[in-house]
């Protein structure tokens, strides 16, 4: 069996092979009884998860304002769904490596929905994230990195190899920020700060948003909102040279 640190370099070099923008390593330990309660007993053992995350494309994120079909439909392609493809390519190779060094691997999909009343998957990659000291949970519930803001999908594995996290929870850093809120066309947000002991809706009610899309696709669109991501100014894309 491989030494930590080895084993923790040959992650990385999975993820940069994959092209992964964000590589952490998370002690679960301090959400060890909420993982249960989200998606189940069966992952209570895992203490880790190898979390990874790969950006969107800041110019189709950037056009959801201008509401245009075209770019409602390569968004949620290649935002989305090409996004989530490339992660789960990676969270697999992941796993296959750190189960053949003789530790337990699950990987996690990167979007699949586990519970239609809670409207939640089987495990929080943003929380993953969040505790591998990756970025903060903003006003619009979403993973908050310091440069990429919310324009970032992740996936995560969850494991008990003897891995050393990456970091610890970022406290929330909107400060006076309300943009997501403001912007949201369903006023999904009630606008308050992230607290660890608090539920996810006491900040966002995930129906609304879901009656949103539901409403987008049966008017014949590809059902993309997306403005919490777009109007976020810790993701605005920067300036690049000509
Ligand atoms: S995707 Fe749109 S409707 Fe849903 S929470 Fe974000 S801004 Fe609101
Ligand atoms: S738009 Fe503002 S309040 Fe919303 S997540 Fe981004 S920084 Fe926080």
């Amino acid at each position: 069996m491989l030494m930590v640190e080895p084993l923790e370099k040959r992650l990385r070099e999975i993820s940069a092979e994959g092209m992964a923008d964000y590589f952490g390593i998370a002690d679960l330990g301090p959400a060890k009884d909420a993982i249960p309660l989200q998606g189940g007993e069966w992952l209570r053992p895992y203490d880790r998860a190898v979390v990874v995350g790969i950006r969107m494309f800041d110019d189709l994120v950037d056009k959801l304002p201008e509401h245009d079909k075209a770019v409602a439909i390569d968004y949620r392609h290649h935002c989305y769904e090409i996004l989530n493809l490339r992660l789960d390519q990676i969270v697999s190779r992941l796993a296959g490596e750190v189960q053949s060094q003789g530790h337990a691997a699950v990987p996690v999909p990167a979007s699949k929905r586990y519970d239609d009343e809670r409207i939640c998957a089987m495990f929080s990659h943003k929380m993953a994230a969040h505790l591998a000291g990756l970025g903060w949970i903003g006003k619009s519930c979403m993973l908050i990195t310091p440069d990429h803001g919310p324009r970032v999908r992740w996936a995560s594995l969850l494991t008990n190899a003897p891995l050393t996290a990456t970091g610890s929870a970022m406290p929330p850093k909107c400060g006076e920020c309300r943009e997501c809120v403001d912007a949201c066309p369903v006023k999904a947000f009630t606008g308050r700060a992230f607290v660890v002991t608090e539920p996810r809706e006491a900040r966002f009610d995930a129906r609304k948003c879901e009656v949103y899309f539901d409403e987008l696709e049966a008017k014949g669109g590809p059902g993309v909102c997306g403005m919490c991501v777009a109007v976020c100014p810790r993701g605005r894309a920067k300036p690049r040279p000509k």
